[in-house]
């Protein structure tokens, strides 16, 4: 890994801005244990996933009348099928996306990164393991990759990163934000659409999938969008099957049918950016020397309905269009376990469903322009396999 990402989180961490929680491991239920004495749902630690602590420094909700979109996984060959659809509907949505997908079937990147409108790119890790199970480095490592692999196909560096099964803490969140400027991206409604499988697709889904079909989705998407008041939608959806695009069809007719403001999940709020390196859509982003954040990394403030930027986005850096703007605002502090949240537990789809299927990590003949970084992360993707941090299937 680059030298500088090393030097900042040294940096970052001499600071005291690194939040300070042992490594918890793995249990074969897919949940995370923390030695005797931590409690994950401290707010100092705050896991969510294995004590439903909810961080409101996250982007964890939507504004009323909003729909934000986030799609994880990919990308895949669904992104192409998706394409003339989004078109037509002029859709535009976050794209919470692997490393190692982009690596493994980069053609879905190019595909997705000229899709018109512009569609949003974010991180979804690169290995698509349980963050808070890696060391401080390797986290450094695999946020950094995905940020570095997505700029090198877009030339955008993200701005945000949904954590893979949602499986965050305050340690994984302070290393992605101090050192790379990243928000965590969460979502407040889930209704499984993973769980659809293709015409002729033999898989054994978890138990959790039991009970989810077609209607069930299409007969939730529909109770959302007829909802009155119009409470905000930050989405959970997945582009790992061709399956998962009936329902969403279903969910866009209703949105546009009850005049919801439909959008990326930075529509959660007016000044949130897109990027460390262009504001906005339609912004050329600004070539770099390393993905690195220029800028004191700004804050959220959520929790409750709406989410609040702190900080100054636009300042410290230069040359974009400023999307940033000053916001005092403070937003809602405590109150981060539990709350309002309908998020549903374990059912990010990739967690052992293959999507990550890379079998040996070769760019070549990606058509990409290989950059040493590329080749030096798949160095660092074989140590993590090796380290037993990947499941590649
Ligand atoms: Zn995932």
């Amino acid at each position: 890994m680059p030298d500088s990402w090393v030097a900042k989180y040294t940096q970052v961490k001499a600071a005291g801005l690194i939040a300070d929680v042992p490594v918890p491991t793995a249990f074969p239920d897919g949940l995370v244990q923390y030695p005797k004495g931590t409690d994950p749902a401290s707010k100092d630690v705050c896991n969510w996933e294995s004590s439903q602590c909810f961080m409101d420094d996250t982007i964890n909700v939507a504004p009323d009348g909003v729909l934000a979109i986030g799609f994880d996984d990919g990308p895949t060959e669904a992104v192409a099928a998706y394409a003339d659809y989004f078109k037509k509907e002029e859709i535009v949505a976050t794209h919470f996306l692997i490393g190692l997908q982009i690596l493994t079937c980069p053609s879905c990147m190019t595909n997705l990164v000229n899709m018109q409108p512009e569609q949003h790119l974010a991180s979804h890790s690169f290995t698509h393991t349980q963050l808070p199970l890696m060391q401080d480095l390797e986290l450094v490592a695999d946020i950094g990759w995905s940020l570095q692999v997505i700029y090198d196909y877009s030339g955008k560096i993200p701005l945000y990163i949904r954590p893979p099964q949602g499986d965050i803490d305050r340690r994984v969140m302070t290393i992605a934000r101090e050192v790379f400027g990243v928000q965590v991206v969460m979502w407040n409604q889930d209704h499984l659409d993973w769980c659809l499988l293709d015409a002729g697709e033999k898989e054994t889904l978890p138990d959790v999938c039991k009970g989810t079909t077609l209607d069930s989705i299409n007969t939730a998407y529909k109770g959302m969008m007829d909802a009155s008041p119009q409470k905000g939608v930050l989405l959970l959806v997945h582009e790992i099957r061709n399956a998962s695009q009936a329902p969403f069809r279903t969910l866009i007719a209703g949105a546009k049918e009850k005049k919801w403001k439909i959008g990326p999940v930075t529509d959660v709020d007016a000044k949130l950016p897109w990027y460390e390196n262009a504001a906005t859509a339609g912004v050329k982003g600004e070539a770099v020397d390393d993905i690195l954040t220029k800028r004191k990394p700004f804050t959220v403030a959520g929790g409750g309905s709406t989410i609040t930027l702190n900080g100054d986005w636009s300042a410290g850096a230069g040359g974009n269009t400023s999307a940033g703007g000053s916001t005092s605002g403070k937003g809602k502090s405590g109150a981060s376990a539990g709350g309002n949240s309908t998020q549903t537990n374990g059912t990010d789809a990739g967690n052992g469903n293959g999507t990550t299927g890379a079998g040996s990590p070769s760019a070549s003949g990606s058509g990409l322009t290989m950059s040493s970084p590329i080749a030096a992360a798949l160095g660092a993707v074989a140590g993590l396999v090796i380290a037993g941090l990947v499941t590649l299937q």
